[in-house]
């Protein structure tokens, strides 16, 4: 059974509730407005103020924390960054009554450490391309320690009952430990209970379902096809932003989930705070992570995973099937 009492867990749990809620409010009441940061990715009010949000309370909760996370300041601090500021400011001003413009951009820089032994990593809106069209997005807190993620929070707003999408529903609050089980719980209700979390009984490749990025940038979707082909999938792969992916390999919902390499950027390696959370969800559901090449996720080499290569994750019984496949059709 889930411990919230834990206070780790506990923290994790209400503050990426409290978080998620948030980005909700901040899409229903306006044209999401943002930024475009210097690698041309998108950047919104919800990005910063969540940021912001969770670097405090864990300022807060647990002083000597290290919070390694997404965004900085830079961009809000720039003169085109002001309107945006404003907004984020005026969010946080309803958590934290009194903030200032100021003392939002020092929160959100919290998030500039470097990676020590034991530490939180955040993406404060993973997917946020998907935020943008109202498709799937999570907030994604760990704990990482000594190169192991202990912890894993996600908040799913779009993902409904049996974590299946759903925009009009309950959302989903997903929570992990290691060695102890993954849980779900409604998000949008305080005191519904925690049930756990398990991978699909699909032993037969054929029968697999494949989830891949929507963005095609993200990933190589010819080579999804071949593979596809390769190993003899009868549905076509889904495309669903952000580590909602992993909620749902965790909950039944799919069993193949692939970060092929871009053509256009061979040499990308994943940020640990887009694989942290997810990944331990979905270990402790039963599933099975590596990189493309079988080798186990190394959250050691600081903010990203420079030692792994894209990302092969299954439900487990074909996770060696499919890695041979990657290799067959050279991706
Ligand atoms: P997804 O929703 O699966 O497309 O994943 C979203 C995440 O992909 C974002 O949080 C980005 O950090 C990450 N990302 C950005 N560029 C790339 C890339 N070229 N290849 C793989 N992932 C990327
Ligand atoms: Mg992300």
């Amino acid at each position: 059974m889930i411990d919230t009492a834990q206070s780790e867990m506990a923290f994790a749990l209400s503050v990426v509730r409290e978080a998620s809620l948030l980005a909700q409010r901040i899409q229903a009441g306006m044209a999401v407005r943002g930024l475009v940061k210097s690698d041309l990715s998108p950047v919104t009010v919800a990005d910063y103020a969540i940021q912001a949000l969770v670097a405090h309370r864990l300022e807060l909760a647990f002083p000597d924390a290290v919070l390694v996370a997404e965004e900085g300041s830079e961009e809000l601090r720039a003169p085109e960054g002001a309107v945006v500021l404003e907004l984020v400011t005026e969010f946080i001003g309803k958590a934290f009554p009194g903030a200032t413009a100021e003392e939002v951009c020092a929160w959100i820089d919290r998030g500039a450490a470097e990676p020590t032994k034991r530490f939180w990593t955040l993406d404060p809106i993973d997917g946020t391309k998907g935020y943008l069209r109202s498709g799937q997005y999570a907030v994604a807190l760990a704990v990482i320690d000594a190169g192991q993620v202990e912890l894993a929070t996600l908040g799913c707003p779009n993902l409904g009952e049996h974590c299946t999408p759903d925009l009009l529903g309950l959302g989903s609050l997903l929570a992990a430990r290691r060695g102890e089980g993954a849980w779900v719980t409604a998000l949008s209700v305080d005191d519904d209970p925690f049930l756990p979390l398990h991978v699909a009984d699909r032993p037969e490749i054929y029968d697999a379902r494949m989830l891949r990025s929507v963005e095609s940038a993200h990933t190589d979707a010819d080579k999804i096809e071949e593979l596809a082909h390769a190993l003899e999938l009868e549905a076509e792969p889904v495309r669903i932003d952000s580590q909602a992916k992993y909620t749902m390999l965790a909950a039944g919902q799919a069993e193949i989930l692939l970060r092929l390499l871009s053509p256009k950027q061979m040499d990308y390696k994943e940020k640990i705070w887009d694989q942290a959370a997810g990944s331990l969800l979905l270990e402790e559901a039963g599933g099975r992570i590596t990189d493309l090449d079988g080798k186990p996720l190394d959250f050691t080499q600081g903010r990203r995973l420079e030692n792994n290569r894209g990302i092969c994750a299954t439900h487990g019984p074909i996770h060696d099937t499919v890695l041979q496949g990657i290799a067959q059709v050279g991706a």
